[in-house]
């Protein structure tokens, strides 16, 4: 149940410590750090189910999930044991496998893409797809939105530049403007813009990559048609649409985004990328799509992209165990989750006074500390900071571990008990009590 008291934290503090001196901020990823909220994070020792348990004994109640992997929760029967068995035939080949195989085909029957390339993080799947994109076309323009991030990509690493339509200025310092000017970045959700950009640059445009709903300002779905009108935009001028499911492939439904939009509406991206749950949280991720465009990968064809440990036997195994695992009943259970998070956050919210939007795609969702509804970069950054530091701290003190940033998704499993869910529930009182004082 939640201790009313800040939970002690002495072995975290020191493993921080020691890991600042010999690592770049303490962490071997920025968010990890709690630059946006403050504070110690908490080194985790082992997890279970839907719990992390902290190298000082504190429990937490999980709602990042390794940042989307975790569908099953942690440490689920049928995932460990095929960890166990692949790892006991071995950690690293090099050669062919059949596991890879059995991926490859799970991700094909799930999904719209015909050929399927096994790489180990999303970065790299967003990375190659690009380059393939530009092979294919033999164009070099690539179109994003402000928001959406597709990993740590040197020519995806841009923010906009001074004009709708202008070409964009590394967002990070080590990336050479050669590398982002041709790189246009456009508001999320606005038609207009997109529209203006292929008629200014159409012929120059290789492909436009987009999350299939962005998860990484936060949860901005996509507006009814409007990946629709981006696949539809792409085909006129002859440039390829890159849809980027790294967060939601195999979340949001069986089929990701994709399942909830173009599944209906009947339209197919050119390339996808995919993550995260695909590797049940071992490292593995994947790009892939229509046949055509794919043949031009090597050693079929003649853009080149490898990998030393792409399609690791035991990645494989452990995705595969999550996608096989990954029933009806998981989703349905997800969505059970979800809205009673949902309903118990808009109660408790609403009657401490603090203004809050939430915006989903499935079972992923975000809190947004602000009145409106949030449909672009500019709205998400414009939501308040401070109070979602105190909000996160108080969740924290109460056994519950947020997303330590206001501009991610929170993230469910199916193994999230009653129990579980309880005690967020109880939490969220004080926590938007003392979010409202900021
Ligand atoms: N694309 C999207 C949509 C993502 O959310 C992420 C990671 N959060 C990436 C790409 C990059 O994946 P990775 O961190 O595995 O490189």
């Amino acid at each position: 149940s939640p201790t009313a008291t800040t939970p002690s934290t002495p072995a975290s503090e020191a493993l921080f410590s020691r890991a600042r001196a010999v690592t770049p901020g303490g962490v071997n990823s920025p968010v990890r750090a709690f630059n946006a909220v403050g504070g110690t994070p908490r080194f985790i020792r082992s997890a279970s189910g839907p719990w992390l348990t902290d190298v000082d004994g504190n429990e937490y109640v999980d709602l990042i999930c390794s940042w989307g992997p975790m569908l099953l929760g942690h440490g689920h029967p049928a995932v460990l044991d095929a960890v166990r068995e692949a790892v006991g035939r071995g950690t690293s080949y090099g050669t062919p496998t059949e596991g890879e195989v059995a991926l490859v085909e799970a991700i094909v029957a799930r999904t719209p893409v015909e050929r399927l390339r096994l790489v180990s993080s999303g970065t790299e799947a967003t990375m190659s797809a690009i380059r393939l994109a530009r092979g294919f076309t033999g164009r070099d323009v690539v179109v994003k939105f402000a928001g959406c991030y597709h990993g740590h990509v040197d020519s995806l690493l841009a923010s906009a530049g001074s004009g709708l339509t202008t070409f964009s200025i590394p967002g990070t310092p080590g990336v050479p403007a050669s590398s982002t000017e041709l790189t246009l970045v456009l508001p999320y959700n606005d038609r207009e813009a997109v529209a203006a950009a292929f008629a200014e640059h159409g012929d120059r445009i290789a492909c436009l990559i987009t999350e299939a709903a962005p998860g990484n300002m936060g949860v901005v779905p996509p507006a009814p048609g409007f990946n629709r009108f981006l696949a539809e935009t792409c085909r006129a001028h002859g440039a390829l649409f890159i849809s980027d499911e790294v967060m939601t492939g195999f979340r949001v439904s069986k089929a990701g985004q994709w399942g909830t939009d173009g599944a209906v509406e009947g339209w197919v991206p050119d390339l996808m990328t995919f993550g995260k749950v695909m590797g049940g949280g071992l490292p593995a991720a994947a790009f892939g799509g229509r046949a055509d465009v794919m043949a031009h990968l090597a050693p079929e064809g003649p853009v080149y992209q490898a990998g030393t440990l792409a399609g690791n036997p035991v990645a494989t195994a452990a995705g595969l165990a999550t996608l096989t695992a990954a029933t009806d009943e998981v989703y349905a259970r997800l969505d059970v989750v979800a809205d009673a998070l949902r309903a118990g956050i808009a109660d408790t919210f609403t009657a401490a006074g603090l203004p809050h939007v939430i915006q989903s795609t499935g079972s992923m969702f975000s809190v947004f500390l602000t009145d409106h509804p949030v449909t672009s970069f500019a709205e998400a950054q414009a939501t308040s900071v401070p109070a979602y530091a105190a909000l996160f701290h108080s969740m924290l003190d109460q056994g519950v571990h947020l997303p330590p940033s206001a501009f991610e998704a929170w993230f469910v499993s199916s193994s999230h008990d009653d129990r579980a869910v309880q005690q967020v529930l109880d939490a969220l009182p004080a926590a938007a009590r003392a979010a409202a004082s900021r």
